[in-house]
C-alpha cells in the first residue's frame, strides 16, 4: 500500500507537568463528588461539573455556565480539567486517523478512529507498550512502560471526540463515534481498574452515554479476570485465540503458557450471555503455514461449537521486521468457508488504516522502558495460582 506524504502535526497544549492541581477526568462519580464536597461545595454541584465535563465536553470552568462566576473561579484555582495532549494525526487514505497521544510524564500512546459509512469505532490503548510478547504483534516489541490512569484511557475517547466535533453527546444514531474497542495497546486485564474506572465513565447516561452494547474489551486470555469483566462492565467479549493447539498458541500468544486453550474457553463459555444471545468474538489472525490449513479451521468449529461464538479473520498486518506473512486470499477464503459450513460466523476482516501503521497489532509508541519489578507486580495480581 502506497504511503500517504507526512500529515501536518498537530500539536495541543501538554499537560500542565508542573501542576498539582488534581485532574476531575477519569474521577468515578463518588471520587467526584468526594472531592467537590472537600473543596466546601454543595452536593448537586459535582452532576454538574459532570455534566459539563462529559455531557458537553468542556475544558474550561469558565464554559460552565449554569455555576456562578465566583465557584467557577473556585474551582479553576483547585482543579483541572485534562486530556492528553496530541503530539501527531494522521489520516489513512481509507479514513482511519490515528493519533499519537502524550501524557503529562512524556509517555505516549496511540488511539485510533476506524470511520464506517454512518458509524465509527475508536481504538483505545490500556497501557504503554504491554507486557506480554504476543511474536506476531507490534505492541509486543514494546516493552510495557506503565499502565495508562483512568483519565488517560477515558481521555482518549474524549480527544477523538474533540477531534470529530462530537460534542455535547449525540443522540445515538447520529453518533459518528458510535463504538469503543479496547483494542489497542496493551493488555486491559492487567489494567482492569483503570480501564474499568474509564469504561463505567464513557457508559454513564448523563455524559459520554455510551452503551455497554457497544464497547467491546479483547483479552490474550488473561483468564482469572474474565469472570469479572462480565461482573463489573458486562461489555462485549473479544478473545485474542489465533491457534488452535496449545503448541502452536504457546509461540504465538505466550500467556497461553499459564493459561491453555481450555481452561480460556471454559471461562468464555461461563461468561454472561455467552450461552445465548450474545456471542464473544474469537480473533484470530491469519498467519500463512503457521494456523491457517484446513485442519486448524476444523478444529477451530470443534473448540468453539459449545460457546456462543463468532470468529473475526484478521488478515495478518506486517510491521517492520515481523517474522510472519499473511496468508494468501484463497487460503483465508477456505478457511472461512469451513468454519461457517461449521456454522460459526466467520468474516475476513478487511485491514484498515495500514498505510499509517493503525491497524491490529501494529502500534506502538517509542516509550520505553526495561521490564523489571513494576511487570511482575502486575502480573501477580490476577494470577491466582
Ligand atoms: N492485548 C489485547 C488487546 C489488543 S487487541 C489482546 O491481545 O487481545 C489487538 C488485536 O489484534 C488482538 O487480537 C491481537 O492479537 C491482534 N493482532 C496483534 N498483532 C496483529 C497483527 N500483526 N496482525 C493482525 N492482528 C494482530
Ligand atoms: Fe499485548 Fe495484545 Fe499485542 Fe499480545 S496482542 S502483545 S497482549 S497488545
Amino acid at each position: 500500500m502506497s504511503l500517504l506524504t507526512p500529515q501536518p502535526l498537530q500539536i495541543t497544549e501538554p499537560p500542565r507537568r508542573n501542576d498539582t492541581r488534581p485532574n476531575l477526568v477519569g474521577l468515578s462519580r463518588d471520587q467526584l463528588k468526594t472531592l467537590l464536597a472537600e473543596a466546601g461545595l454543595e452536593p448537586f454541584r459535582a452532576r454538574q461539573v459532570w455534566q459539563w465535563i462529559y455531557w458537553h465536553g468542556v475544558t474550561d470552568f469558565a464554559g460552565m455556565t449554569n455555576i456562578a462566576k465566583k465557584t467557577r473561579e473556585r474551582l479553576s484555582e483547585l482543579f483541572l480539567i485534562e486530556r492528553p495532549a496530541i503530539v501527531a494525526e494522521q489520516r489513512s487514505v481509507d479514513g482511519t486517523r490515528k493519533w499519537l497521544l502524550r501524557f503529562a510524564d512524556g509517555n505516549e500512546v496511540e488511539t485510533v478512529n476506524i470511520p464506517e459509512d454512518d458509524r465509527g469505532s475508536v481504538c483505545i490503548s490500556s497501557q504503554v507498550g504491554c507486557t506480554l510478547t504476543c511474536s506476531f504483534c507490534h505492541t509486543g516489541t514494546q516493552p510495557l512502560v506503565r499502565n495508562l490512569s483512568a483519565a488517560e484511557v477515558v481521555g482518549q475517547f474524549m480527544i477523538a471526540r474533540d477531534s470529530y466535533g462530537e460534542w455535547p453527546t449525540p443522540i445515538e444514531t447520529t453518533r459518528m463515534l458510535s463504538n469503543i474497542v479496547m483494542m489497542g495497546m496493551g493488555e486491559p486485564l492487567y489494567n482492569f481498574d483503570n480501564v474499568a474506572t474509564a469504561l463505567r465513565i464513557v457508559m454513564d447516561e448523563q455524559g459520554i452515554a455510551l452503551s455497554r452494547r457497544r464497547i467491546t474489551l479483547s483479552t490474550s486470555g488473561v483468564v482469572p479476570m474474565i469472570a469479572k469483566v462480565g461482573e463489573v462492565l458486562d461489555v462485549n467479549l473479544a478473545v485474542s485465540l489465533h491457534a488452535v493447539s496449545d503448541e502452536v498458541r504457546d509461540t504465538l500468544v505466550p500467556i497461553n503458557r499459564k493459561w491453555p486453550i481450555a481452561e480460556l474457553l471454559a471461562a468464555c463459555a461461563d461468561y454472561p450471555g455467552a450461552r445465548n444471545s450474545r456471542r464473544i468474538t474469537f480473533e484470530y489472525a491469519m498467519l500463512r503455514g503457521v494456523n491457517d490449513s484446513d485442519a486448524d479451521a476444523r478444529e477451530l468449529v470443534r473448540l468453539l461449537k459449545p460457546i456462543h461464538a463468532k470468529v473475526n479473520l484478521i488478515p495478518f498486518n506486517p510491521w517492520p521486521g515481523a517474522p510472519y506473512e499473511c496468508s494468501s486470499n484463497n487460503r483465508m477464503h477456505r478457511f472461512a468457508e469451513i468454519v461457517n459450513e461449521g456454522g460459526l460466523s466467520a468474516p475476513i476482516r478487511t485491514p484498515r488504516g495500514r498505510d499509517i501503521l493503525a491497524a491490529c497489532g501494529q502500534l506502538k509508541s517509542e516509550s520505553l522502558r526495561r521490564r523489571g519489578e513494576r511487570v511482575r507486580d502486575l502480573e501477580a495480581k490476577v494470577d491466582t495460582r
